[in-house]
């Protein structure tokens, strides 16, 4: 029967635009992944575990036993620890639970586009501040936005998607103090950056610091990702969530995953390096280069438009990321550090390309 199918709610924002197109490439540098497998005694763990799982019944709800190794991994309490499928999950679970008609959460441009396309979703309002001409973070511009817009969220991405940059400590401090809601410092690429907020972590600090098995961990196609938080926030996230939302096997994977710290270790150390090597090569393109901290870099070539330089790569089997379309982000391309040879593979078609 036509017309019966009702428009979509139009309040959703972000088009298609916004995902990466998965297109054929034989050197995928567009989606910040891992370049290398997680370990095989993982998965040798993985199934001698999966024998015993009675998969007739449902997962542990309260995913216990993960939140424990979690705990364990950063020194707080399994009460502060809230897990779910990916960390995009873990900041909807927050927004249902904090969000809403009424509330607001801040965030400052260009940033993780995630942030303000969940709020829209759990129907809260956006308010939107810019970085510094330079695209780090401007001091006066958060505190202006924090106290205008008085937040029930106010998020910190540390480091920033896509510009690479660290949260300093002391600004992260001075949100907590000003901020009058929750402060999320998302930490998706928190292990490839010499700070972090997780010492701040505490019963009487409105702080969240959220973290990914997506990028470090070698586990992007697993989808899990957690929080830690204050126990009151983690038990309201648990009441905004529905029942048995992370699986079996994903609680079993990720928590034997733990097991491995010193590969992960070995892996982040490798991507650092070759992060420093990347961006030694490019200081000497016609390219500008953001500085980061994350297991990205972001530029801009200087003579060509950003779309012919994207196009020029993916001819060559490479593919970026292409911001072009994103406000400020003008010819603005994101490379994920890979292996060695797919960082080599990259900078001679960059070069090629660049002419
Ligand atoms: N936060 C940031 C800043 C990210 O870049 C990403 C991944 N693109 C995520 C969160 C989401 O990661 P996931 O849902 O895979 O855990």
């Amino acid at each position: 029967m036509p017309g019966r199918i009702p428009t979509m709610r139009a309040d959703l924002g972000l088009g298609e635009g916004y995902h990466s197109p998965q297109v054929e490439a034989s050197v995928r540098l567009n989606t910040n992944e891992s370049p290398l497998p997680p370990p095989p005694g993982w998965w040798d763990a993985v199934l001698t575990e999966m024998a015993s799982v009675e998969w007739h019944r449902y997962p542990d709800r309260s995913a216990w036993a993960l939140r424990k190794a979690i705990a364990d991994l950063h020194a707080v309490a399994p009460e502060q620890v809230w897990c779910a499928n990916g960390s995009n999950e873990v900041i909807q679970t927050l927004l249902l639970a904090y969000g809403g008609p009424g509330r607001s959460v801040a965030v400052w441009e260009p940033t993780y586009a995630l942030h303000s396309h969940i709020a829209q979703l759990t129907g809260t309002a956006v308010a939107e501040g810019d970085r510094g001409a330079d695209l780090t973070m401007d001091r006066d511009e958060v505190v202006r936005v924090i106290e205008a817009a008085q937040p029930t969220v106010t998020f910190l991405c540390s480091p920033n998607n896509p510009t690479g940059e660290s949260v300093a400590g002391a600004l992260v401090d001075e949100v907590l103090e000003r901020a009058p809601g929750l402060v999320v410092v998302d930490e998706a690429y928190g292990q490839f950056s010499p700070s972090s907020a997780v010492d701040r972590i505490g019963e009487d600090v409105p702080l969240v610091v959220t973290r990914t098995y997506s990028k470090t961990w070698s586990l992007a196609g697993l989808r899990l990702g957690y929080c830690l938080a204050p126990t009151e926030v983690v038990a309201a996230m648990g009441r905004a969530a529905l029942p048995y939302h992370l699986d079996t096997f994903t609680q079993l994977a990720g928590r034997l995953a733990l097991r491995y710290v010193d590969d992960m270790e070995r892996r982040v150390s490798m991507l650092v390096e070759q992060r420093g090597r990347v961006a030694a090569a490019l200081a000497d393109l016609p390219v500008d280069v953001w500085p980061s901290d994350a297991n990205f870099i972001l530029l801009r070539p200087r003579q060509r438009s950003g779309d012919d330089v994207w196009r020029g790569l993916l001819d060559r089997s490479v593919l970026v990321r292409n911001f072009g379309d994103r406000p400020r982000l003008a010819d603005c391309l994101r490379v994920t550090i890979g292996t060695p040879e797919e960082n080599a593979a990259f900078l001679t078609a960059l070069a090629e390309v660049l002419g």
